[in-house]
Protein backbone atom coordinates (compact mmCIF):
# COMPACT_ATOMS: atom_id res chain seq x y z
CA UNK A 1 0.00 0.00 0.00
CA UNK A 2 1.30 3.31 -0.67
CA UNK A 3 2.24 5.45 2.40
CA UNK A 4 0.74 8.72 1.17
CA UNK A 5 2.45 10.56 4.26
CA UNK A 6 6.01 9.74 2.96
CA UNK A 7 8.02 12.12 2.67
CA UNK A 8 8.13 13.65 -1.46
CA UNK A 9 12.01 14.38 -1.91
CA UNK A 10 11.71 17.17 0.75
CA UNK A 11 9.30 18.94 -1.18
CA UNK A 12 7.17 20.45 1.66
CA UNK A 13 3.82 19.07 2.36
CA UNK A 14 0.60 19.86 0.90
CA UNK A 15 -2.09 20.91 3.15
CA UNK A 16 -3.93 17.80 2.63
CA UNK A 17 -0.38 16.10 3.32
CA UNK A 18 0.03 17.72 6.65
CA UNK A 19 -3.75 17.01 7.37
CA UNK A 20 -3.53 13.51 6.91
CA UNK A 21 -0.49 13.66 9.08
CA UNK A 22 -2.88 14.97 11.89
CA UNK A 23 -5.91 13.01 11.17
CA UNK A 24 -2.97 9.73 11.98
CA UNK A 25 -1.62 11.57 14.85
CA UNK A 26 -4.64 13.08 16.52
CA UNK A 27 -6.61 10.85 19.03
CA UNK A 28 -9.42 12.23 19.89
CA UNK A 29 -10.44 12.69 23.60
CA UNK A 30 -12.73 10.11 24.98
CA UNK A 31 -13.85 12.00 28.44
CA UNK A 32 -17.23 13.44 28.86
CA UNK A 33 -19.43 15.09 30.79
CA UNK A 34 -22.88 16.03 31.47
CA UNK A 35 -23.51 20.03 30.92
CA UNK A 36 -27.16 21.64 31.36
CA UNK A 37 -28.70 22.88 27.71
CA UNK A 38 -28.34 25.99 28.10
CA UNK A 39 -24.61 25.37 28.51
CA UNK A 40 -24.10 23.04 25.56
CA UNK A 41 -24.02 25.30 22.46
CA UNK A 42 -21.16 24.40 19.91
CA UNK A 43 -19.95 21.21 22.34
CA UNK A 44 -19.40 17.78 20.72
CA UNK A 45 -22.40 15.35 21.65
CA UNK A 46 -20.88 12.36 23.38
CA UNK A 47 -24.24 10.13 23.19
CA UNK A 48 -27.54 10.04 21.05
CA UNK A 49 -30.16 11.99 22.30
CA UNK A 50 -33.72 9.83 21.99
CA UNK A 51 -36.92 12.19 22.41
CA UNK A 52 -38.52 11.52 25.64
CA UNK A 53 -42.68 12.45 24.36
CA UNK A 54 -43.97 13.25 20.92
CA UNK A 55 -43.49 16.35 19.25
CA UNK A 56 -46.58 17.26 19.13
CA UNK A 57 -47.37 16.13 22.29
CA UNK A 58 -50.87 16.73 21.32
CA UNK A 59 -52.93 17.22 18.16
CA UNK A 60 -53.46 21.13 17.66
CA UNK A 61 -54.53 23.88 15.60
CA UNK A 62 -52.00 25.67 13.30
CA UNK A 63 -54.21 28.99 13.09
CA UNK A 64 -56.86 31.11 14.96
CA UNK A 65 -60.01 29.74 13.54
CA UNK A 66 -62.85 27.05 14.63
CA UNK A 67 -62.38 23.40 15.10
CA UNK A 68 -64.73 21.42 13.54
CA UNK A 69 -65.60 17.90 12.75
CA UNK A 70 -65.11 16.56 8.80
CA UNK A 71 -68.47 15.03 9.42
CA UNK A 72 -70.31 17.97 9.52
CA UNK A 73 -69.71 19.25 5.99
CA UNK A 74 -72.08 18.60 3.56
CA UNK A 75 -70.84 16.96 0.32
CA UNK A 76 -71.20 20.56 -1.17
CA UNK A 77 -72.52 23.87 -0.56
CA UNK A 78 -72.26 26.06 2.40
CA UNK A 79 -73.03 25.04 5.93
CA UNK A 80 -74.11 26.28 9.30
CA UNK A 81 -72.41 25.27 12.69
CA UNK A 82 -72.94 26.38 16.22
CA UNK A 83 -69.46 27.73 18.71
CA UNK A 84 -70.20 26.00 22.00
CA UNK A 85 -66.93 26.89 23.61
CA UNK A 86 -63.24 27.96 23.23
CA UNK A 87 -60.36 25.98 23.06
CA UNK A 88 -57.29 28.46 24.39
CA UNK A 89 -53.01 27.97 24.15
CA UNK A 90 -52.47 26.01 27.48
CA UNK A 91 -55.70 25.70 28.05
CA UNK A 92 -58.06 22.99 25.77
CA UNK A 93 -61.82 23.14 25.71
CA UNK A 94 -63.30 20.70 28.46
CA UNK A 95 -66.65 20.34 26.85
CA UNK A 96 -68.26 17.52 24.42
CA UNK A 97 -69.11 18.63 21.46
CA UNK A 98 -72.29 17.14 19.36
CA UNK A 99 -72.73 16.86 15.62
CA UNK A 100 -73.55 20.65 13.93
CA UNK A 101 -70.99 22.38 16.64
CA UNK A 102 -67.77 23.66 16.12
CA UNK A 103 -65.35 25.22 19.19
CA UNK A 104 -63.59 28.61 18.36
CA UNK A 105 -59.49 27.25 18.50
CA UNK A 106 -56.11 29.59 19.01
CA UNK A 107 -52.87 28.62 17.21
CA UNK A 108 -51.46 25.55 19.20
CA UNK A 109 -54.39 25.10 21.21
CA UNK A 110 -55.61 21.00 21.77
CA UNK A 111 -58.08 20.59 19.43
CA UNK A 112 -61.53 19.30 21.18
CA UNK A 113 -62.47 15.19 21.14
CA UNK A 114 -64.50 14.51 17.76
CA UNK A 115 -63.10 17.67 15.81
CA UNK A 116 -60.60 16.95 13.22
CA UNK A 117 -60.43 19.85 10.77
CA UNK A 118 -59.56 24.00 11.46
CA UNK A 119 -61.08 26.73 9.18
CA UNK A 120 -59.20 30.08 9.42
CA UNK A 121 -60.83 32.85 11.47
CA UNK A 122 -60.77 35.01 8.08
CA UNK A 123 -62.74 32.09 6.34
CA UNK A 124 -65.54 32.06 8.10
CA UNK A 125 -68.41 35.03 9.46
CA UNK A 126 -69.84 35.02 12.53
CA UNK A 127 -73.31 36.42 13.66
CA UNK A 128 -73.37 36.06 17.39
CA UNK A 129 -72.93 31.91 17.64
CA UNK A 130 -73.36 31.04 14.56
CA UNK A 131 -70.92 30.29 12.27
CA UNK A 132 -71.59 30.28 8.30
CA UNK A 133 -68.37 28.27 6.50
CA UNK A 134 -68.01 28.62 3.00
CA UNK A 135 -68.64 25.93 0.47
CA UNK A 136 -64.53 25.37 -0.33
CA UNK A 137 -64.34 24.21 3.47
CA UNK A 138 -61.31 22.06 3.56
CA UNK A 139 -61.15 19.30 5.72
CA UNK A 140 -58.55 17.98 7.85
CA UNK A 141 -56.45 21.26 7.19
CA UNK A 142 -54.32 23.49 9.81
CA UNK A 143 -53.94 21.02 11.87
CA UNK A 144 -50.68 19.60 13.89
CA UNK A 145 -50.64 16.11 14.19
CA UNK A 146 -49.21 14.35 17.42
CA UNK A 147 -45.28 13.26 16.81
CA UNK A 148 -45.52 14.84 13.43
CA UNK A 149 -42.28 16.50 13.64
CA UNK A 150 -40.66 13.98 16.15
CA UNK A 151 -41.80 10.15 17.42
CA UNK A 152 -41.13 9.71 21.17
CA UNK A 153 -38.24 7.31 21.37
CA UNK A 154 -36.90 8.09 17.99
CA UNK A 155 -33.10 9.35 17.35
CA UNK A 156 -32.54 12.94 17.48
CA UNK A 157 -29.69 13.71 17.21
CA UNK A 158 -25.83 11.34 16.36
CA UNK A 159 -22.96 12.03 17.82
CA UNK A 160 -20.34 13.18 17.37
CA UNK A 161 -22.22 16.46 16.15
CA UNK A 162 -21.14 19.44 17.41
CA UNK A 163 -24.31 21.15 18.69
CA UNK A 164 -25.94 24.19 16.98
CA UNK A 165 -28.44 26.34 17.66
CA UNK A 166 -31.25 24.58 15.89
CA UNK A 167 -30.17 21.17 17.63
CA UNK A 168 -30.57 23.18 21.21
CA UNK A 169 -34.23 24.30 20.45
CA UNK A 170 -34.95 20.94 19.00
CA UNK A 171 -33.97 19.61 22.32
CA UNK A 172 -35.80 22.14 24.63
CA UNK A 173 -38.64 21.45 22.24
CA UNK A 174 -39.12 18.02 23.64
CA UNK A 175 -37.69 18.76 27.29
CA UNK A 176 -34.32 17.29 27.26
CA UNK A 177 -32.73 19.47 30.06
CA UNK A 178 -29.00 18.08 30.14
CA UNK A 179 -26.63 16.51 27.51
CA UNK A 180 -23.51 14.23 27.72
CA UNK A 181 -20.89 16.36 25.88
CA UNK A 182 -17.07 15.85 25.20
CA UNK A 183 -14.80 17.45 27.44
CA UNK A 184 -13.68 21.03 26.12
CA UNK A 185 -10.38 21.13 25.01
CA UNK A 186 -8.23 22.77 26.69
CA UNK A 187 -5.47 25.07 24.93
CA UNK A 188 -2.64 27.22 25.92
CA UNK A 189 -1.44 29.85 23.55
CA UNK A 190 1.60 32.11 23.60
CA UNK A 191 3.43 34.97 21.61
CA UNK A 192 7.11 34.61 21.44
CA UNK A 193 9.44 37.06 20.65
CA UNK A 194 11.68 40.04 22.02
CA UNK A 195 10.05 42.71 20.23
CA UNK A 196 6.32 42.61 21.50
CA UNK A 197 4.85 44.52 23.95
CA UNK A 198 1.32 44.28 25.46
CA UNK A 199 -1.42 46.74 24.69
CA UNK A 200 -1.06 48.68 27.63
CA UNK A 201 2.95 49.30 27.20
CA UNK A 202 4.11 52.27 25.47
CA UNK A 203 5.12 51.17 22.17
CA UNK A 204 9.52 52.08 21.59
CA UNK A 205 11.13 52.24 18.44
CA UNK A 206 11.69 48.66 17.51
CA UNK A 207 8.84 47.32 19.33
CA UNK A 208 5.50 45.91 18.20
CA UNK A 209 2.18 45.41 19.71
CA UNK A 210 1.70 41.77 19.84
CA UNK A 211 -1.35 41.17 17.99
CA UNK A 212 -1.16 37.48 17.48
CA UNK A 213 -2.41 36.76 20.88
CA UNK A 214 -6.09 38.77 20.06
CA UNK A 215 -6.19 36.75 16.21
CA UNK A 216 -5.68 33.31 17.96
CA UNK A 217 -8.58 34.23 21.36
CA UNK A 218 -10.96 35.03 18.34
CA UNK A 219 -10.21 32.34 16.15
CA UNK A 220 -9.93 29.75 19.03
CA UNK A 221 -13.29 31.12 20.29
CA UNK A 222 -14.69 29.82 16.89
CA UNK A 223 -13.80 26.15 17.74
CA UNK A 224 -15.23 26.82 21.25
CA UNK A 225 -12.19 25.49 23.02
CA UNK A 226 -11.28 26.23 26.74
CA UNK A 227 -8.51 28.92 25.86
CA UNK A 228 -5.70 30.20 28.16
CA UNK A 229 -3.47 33.26 27.46
CA UNK A 230 -0.34 32.39 28.53
CA UNK A 231 1.52 36.19 27.23
CA UNK A 232 4.57 36.79 25.54
CA UNK A 233 7.83 35.11 26.06
CA UNK A 234 10.97 36.74 24.88
CA UNK A 235 13.58 35.01 22.58
CA UNK A 236 15.35 33.19 25.41
CA UNK A 237 15.83 29.55 24.70
CA UNK A 238 15.50 28.11 28.44
CA UNK A 239 12.75 30.29 29.16
CA UNK A 240 10.72 28.50 26.29
CA UNK A 241 11.73 25.42 26.71
CA UNK A 242 10.34 25.38 31.07
CA UNK A 243 7.09 27.42 29.78
CA UNK A 244 6.36 24.86 27.19
CA UNK A 245 7.24 22.06 29.45
CA UNK A 246 5.24 23.24 32.13
CA UNK A 247 2.47 24.12 29.70
CA UNK A 248 2.27 20.82 28.96
CA UNK A 249 1.38 19.01 31.95
CA UNK A 250 -1.76 21.01 32.36
CA UNK A 251 -3.03 21.29 28.42
CA UNK A 252 -4.04 19.05 25.81
CA UNK A 253 -2.86 21.54 23.36
CA UNK A 254 0.13 24.21 23.08
CA UNK A 255 -0.03 26.97 20.65
CA UNK A 256 2.81 29.60 20.05
CA UNK A 257 3.14 32.02 17.24
CA UNK A 258 7.08 33.20 15.91
CA UNK A 259 10.20 31.96 16.31
CA UNK A 260 9.05 28.70 13.84
CA UNK A 261 11.49 29.57 11.13
CA UNK A 262 15.30 29.24 10.73
CA UNK A 263 16.51 32.75 12.84
CA UNK A 264 19.33 33.08 14.72
CA UNK A 265 16.25 33.57 17.55
CA UNK A 266 14.03 31.05 15.71
CA UNK A 267 13.99 28.26 18.73
CA UNK A 268 10.57 26.61 18.41
CA UNK A 269 11.71 23.65 16.05
CA UNK A 270 15.18 23.08 18.02
CA UNK A 271 12.86 22.71 21.53
CA UNK A 272 10.32 20.79 20.05
CA UNK A 273 12.69 18.40 18.23
CA UNK A 274 14.84 18.02 21.94
CA UNK A 275 11.21 17.96 24.58
CA UNK A 276 9.37 16.16 21.98
CA UNK A 277 8.68 15.21 18.65
CA UNK A 278 8.31 17.27 15.41
CA UNK A 279 5.69 15.45 13.08
CA UNK A 280 6.24 18.05 10.42
CA UNK A 281 7.50 21.62 9.79
CA UNK A 282 7.12 23.10 6.89
CA UNK A 283 4.28 23.20 4.67
CA UNK A 284 3.61 24.54 0.92
CA UNK A 285 1.05 27.50 1.66
CA UNK A 286 1.09 31.13 1.58
CA UNK A 287 1.56 32.78 3.69
CA UNK A 288 2.59 30.42 6.51
CA UNK A 289 5.29 28.06 5.49
CA UNK A 290 6.93 27.30 8.75
CA UNK A 291 4.60 25.33 10.84
CA UNK A 292 5.52 22.98 13.33
CA UNK A 293 3.27 20.04 14.50
CA UNK A 294 4.35 17.72 16.92
CA UNK A 295 3.77 17.03 20.66
CA UNK A 296 5.49 17.63 24.28
CA UNK A 297 4.67 15.18 26.67
CA UNK A 298 0.93 14.25 25.65
CA UNK A 299 0.31 17.83 24.85
CA UNK A 300 -0.32 18.26 20.70
CA UNK A 301 2.08 21.40 20.08
CA UNK A 302 1.31 23.72 16.79
CA UNK A 303 4.57 26.37 16.24
CA UNK A 304 2.83 28.76 14.09
CA UNK A 305 4.84 31.32 12.32
CA UNK A 306 4.90 34.82 13.67
CA UNK A 307 3.38 36.98 11.24
CA UNK A 308 -0.12 37.82 11.61
CA UNK A 309 -1.79 37.37 8.70
CA UNK A 310 0.33 33.73 8.70
CA UNK A 311 -1.51 32.97 12.09
CA UNK A 312 -4.41 33.60 10.82
CA UNK A 313 -4.43 31.39 7.15
CA UNK A 314 -2.20 28.62 9.01
CA UNK A 315 -4.91 28.49 12.06
CA UNK A 316 -7.87 28.33 9.88
CA UNK A 317 -6.78 25.39 7.51
CA UNK A 318 -4.28 23.32 10.03
CA UNK A 319 -5.04 24.18 13.42
CA UNK A 320 -8.81 24.29 13.21
CA UNK A 321 -9.45 21.19 11.40
CA UNK A 322 -6.93 19.57 13.85
CA UNK A 323 -8.68 20.88 17.06
CA UNK A 324 -11.95 19.66 15.66
CA UNK A 325 -10.94 16.27 15.20
CA UNK A 326 -9.08 16.01 18.72
CA UNK A 327 -12.15 17.32 19.67
CA UNK A 328 -14.17 14.37 18.51
CA UNK A 329 -16.04 16.64 15.65
CA UNK A 330 -16.21 14.46 12.49
CA UNK A 331 -14.48 16.13 9.43
CA UNK A 332 -15.89 18.56 7.65
CA UNK A 333 -14.70 21.15 4.53
CA UNK A 334 -14.85 24.52 4.28
CA UNK A 335 -17.42 26.16 1.79
CA UNK A 336 -15.91 26.69 -1.38
CA UNK A 337 -17.61 28.51 -4.38
CA UNK A 338 -16.44 29.55 -8.21
CA UNK A 339 -16.27 33.55 -8.53
CA UNK A 340 -15.12 35.52 -11.29
CA UNK A 341 -12.03 37.33 -10.28
CA UNK A 342 -11.62 41.49 -11.09
CA UNK A 343 -8.39 42.11 -10.10
CA UNK A 344 -5.49 41.04 -11.50
CA UNK A 345 -3.29 38.38 -9.01
CA UNK A 346 0.22 38.27 -8.98
CA UNK A 347 1.92 34.12 -7.84
CA UNK A 348 4.52 32.14 -8.18
CA UNK A 349 4.24 28.92 -8.49
CA UNK A 350 5.10 26.63 -5.91
CA UNK A 351 2.50 26.92 -2.87
CA UNK A 352 -1.00 27.04 -2.95
CA UNK A 353 -1.65 31.02 -2.11
CA UNK A 354 -4.26 32.25 0.22
CA UNK A 355 -5.01 35.95 -0.83
CA UNK A 356 -7.55 37.99 0.68
CA UNK A 357 -10.28 39.17 -1.20
CA UNK A 358 -13.79 40.39 -1.18
CA UNK A 359 -16.61 38.78 -2.35
CA UNK A 360 -19.88 40.05 -3.50
CA UNK A 361 -22.87 38.67 -5.50
CA UNK A 362 -24.87 40.44 -8.00
CA UNK A 363 -28.55 40.58 -8.59
CA UNK A 364 -28.66 37.64 -11.02
CA UNK A 365 -27.03 35.46 -8.51
CA UNK A 366 -23.44 35.58 -9.56
CA UNK A 367 -20.26 35.60 -7.61
CA UNK A 368 -17.47 38.13 -7.99
CA UNK A 369 -14.22 38.55 -6.25
CA UNK A 370 -12.14 41.51 -5.83
CA UNK A 371 -8.12 41.65 -3.99
CA UNK A 372 -8.53 43.33 -0.59
CA UNK A 373 -5.08 44.83 -0.88
CA UNK A 374 -1.71 44.49 -0.62
CA UNK A 375 -1.18 39.92 0.19
CA UNK A 376 2.25 40.46 2.78
CA UNK A 377 1.98 38.11 5.36
CA UNK A 378 2.24 41.61 7.80
CA UNK A 379 -0.70 43.18 6.17
CA UNK A 380 -3.39 43.13 8.58
CA UNK A 381 -5.45 45.91 6.86
CA UNK A 382 -5.84 44.07 3.45
CA UNK A 383 -6.96 41.22 6.53
CA UNK A 384 -9.17 43.20 7.78
CA UNK A 385 -11.08 44.38 4.44
CA UNK A 386 -11.12 41.25 3.30
CA UNK A 387 -14.34 38.83 3.77
CA UNK A 388 -13.13 35.82 1.72
CA UNK A 389 -10.00 33.38 0.59
CA UNK A 390 -8.92 33.53 -2.96
CA UNK A 391 -7.55 30.12 -3.11
CA UNK A 392 -4.92 29.84 -5.57
CA UNK A 393 -3.30 26.03 -6.33
CA UNK A 394 0.90 25.54 -5.91
CA UNK A 395 0.85 26.02 -10.04
CA UNK A 396 -1.28 28.59 -10.56
CA UNK A 397 1.63 31.37 -12.23
CA UNK A 398 -1.19 34.43 -11.90
CA UNK A 399 -4.56 35.30 -12.49
CA UNK A 400 -6.05 37.76 -14.72
CA UNK A 401 -8.85 40.00 -14.47
CA UNK A 402 -11.87 37.86 -15.72
CA UNK A 403 -10.71 34.54 -14.95
CA UNK A 404 -12.49 32.01 -12.39
CA UNK A 405 -11.38 31.45 -8.93
CA UNK A 406 -12.02 29.40 -6.12
CA UNK A 407 -13.11 31.45 -3.22
CA UNK A 408 -13.32 30.54 0.25
CA UNK A 409 -15.74 32.59 2.77
CA UNK A 410 -14.90 33.51 5.94
CA UNK A 411 -16.97 32.01 8.39
CA UNK A 412 -20.04 34.82 10.07
CA UNK A 413 -17.64 35.95 13.21
CA UNK A 414 -14.54 36.52 10.79
CA UNK A 415 -16.03 38.19 7.84
CA UNK A 416 -16.18 41.95 7.20
CA UNK A 417 -19.52 42.75 6.16
CA UNK A 418 -20.97 39.77 4.51
CA UNK A 419 -21.54 39.07 0.72
CA UNK A 420 -24.25 42.36 -0.53
CA UNK A 421 -22.81 44.71 -2.20
P1 LIG B 1 9.18 35.29 13.54
O1 LIG B 1 8.41 34.12 13.01
O2 LIG B 1 9.39 35.26 15.00
O3 LIG B 1 10.45 35.49 12.77
O4 LIG B 1 8.26 36.56 13.25
C1 LIG B 1 7.93 36.95 11.92
C2 LIG B 1 7.33 38.32 11.92
O5 LIG B 1 6.12 38.32 12.66
C3 LIG B 1 8.21 39.38 12.54
O6 LIG B 1 8.09 40.58 11.81
C4 LIG B 1 7.63 39.54 13.93
O7 LIG B 1 7.89 40.79 14.49
C5 LIG B 1 6.17 39.34 13.67
N1 LIG B 1 5.48 38.85 14.87
C6 LIG B 1 5.87 37.81 15.63
N2 LIG B 1 5.03 37.62 16.66
C7 LIG B 1 4.10 38.59 16.56
C8 LIG B 1 2.96 38.94 17.34
N3 LIG B 1 2.64 38.24 18.43
N4 LIG B 1 2.18 39.97 16.94
C9 LIG B 1 2.50 40.66 15.83
N5 LIG B 1 3.56 40.38 15.04
C10 LIG B 1 4.37 39.36 15.39
MG1 LIG C 1 10.58 36.13 16.35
Amino acid sequence: MQDTCAPKSKALLTIPEALEKIRLAIQSIQQSETVPLNKALGRILAEPIYSPINMPFDINSAMDGYAFSSVDKPGQGTFTLQCIGTSWAGEPFQGKLQSGECVRIFTGAVLPPKTDSVIMQENVQVDGNSIFFPDDTAIHDNVRYVGEDVQQGSCLITPPKRLTVSDISLLASVGVANVSVKRALKVAFFSTGDELVALDQTLSSGKIYDSNRYTLQGLLGDVNVTATDMGIIPDDKQLLEDSLLAAAKDFDVLITTGGASVGDADYVKEILERCGEVNFWKIAIKPGKPLAFGKIGVSYFFGLPGNPVSVMATFQQIVAPALRQLAGESPSKALRITATCTSTLKKAAGRQEFQRGILSQDDDGNFWVVSSGAQGSNILSSLSRANCYIVLPSECTGVNVGEKVIVEPFSLLLGSDGFGE
